[in-house]
């Protein structure tokens, strides 16, 4: 097999462009995305039903997986726009279930491989992933004929928002862009987000939980990934508000520019 286009100096990519580092930080941010909304939900569930009928929480306004989906998605999960709250509540749940989804095949991966680890899932092992779990009674009656692979199952709820969210035009496509571009922008020193707080990945990436990371090219090549991943070049997360991230690096000179 010749090397010639791959850029790994490590020797440890897979496929010479996924490399630990990378692999590592993609991971990291899969879990806290999947956390922060989870929590999140578990704050809007454990209200009392008149109280969170009267007070429904705006995910908007606090998720910024949130602006990773496109206008029309967004205006049916925002309480304010949409006509359905009902729907909107749905779609969100169904969008959140999708990395709960990635996160539950990173680990199957792990199982699946002796711990060696090999990709990161892609848009289509998502996509496809998504139509089973959705369709979940046939992929039961399937199973018991002859497959011994049972896929991990959904709740009945959790497969009716899947269902809303794939319905309104939800795709893999939109968590892998959240998950990929946070990476970039929280968890790597390209990102405008990297700073004390989020010295952990630093830890991690230096070998502290014991596993050992070489250093390699390829491990700041976010553009490569999201080749490789299926992704659009360009990612969507260039609509978050500036004003909705907490942590901004001041602007070195403020004066620059100015009239
Ligand atoms: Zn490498």
């Amino acid at each position: 097999m010749t090397a010639s286009t791959s850029t790994c100096t490590c020797g440890k990519c897979f496929e010479g462009w996924l490399s630990p580092r990378m692999r590592e930080r993609l991971e990291y941010s899969t879990d806290l995305r999947y956390g922060l909304a989870k929590s999140l939900l578990d704050t809007q569930d454990g209200l009392p039903a008149d109280v969170s009928r009267s007070l429904p929480i705006d995910y908007a306004e606090i998720d910024i997986a949130y602006y990773y989906l496109p206008q029309e998605l967004r205006e049916k999960i925002t309480s304010s726009s949409s006509t359905d709250a009902a729907l909107g509540d749905a779609i969100y749940r169904g969008y959140i279930a999708v990395f709960k989804v990635i996160k539950d095949m990173v680990a199957e991966s792990y199982e699946d491989s002796n711990d060696t680890p090999s990709s990161f899932p892609t848009v289509w092992d998502v996509d496809k992933r998504l139509a089973e779990l959705r369709s979940e009674a046939a992929a039961k009656d399937a199973a018991t004929s002859a497959d011994a692979h049972p896929p991990a199952t959904l709740s009945a709820k959790t497969r009716e928002h899947l269902a809303a969210y794939l319905d309104n035009g939800g795709t893999a496509e939109y968590a892998l862009d959240c998950i990929v571009d946070r990476a970039r922008e929280e968890l790597s020193p390209l990102g405008k987000l990297y700073d004390a707080d989020q010295r952990y990945i630093d830890a991690v990436l230096d070998g502290e939980d014991g596993e050992e990371r070489p250093e390699c090219p390829n491990d700041l090549d976010f553009a490569l990934v999201r080749v490789r991943l299926g992704l659009p070049l360009e990612t969507r997360g260039v609509e978050v508000p500036e004003d909705e991230v907490d942590v901004r690096e001041p602007v070195s000179d403020e004066e620059q520019g100015a009239d």
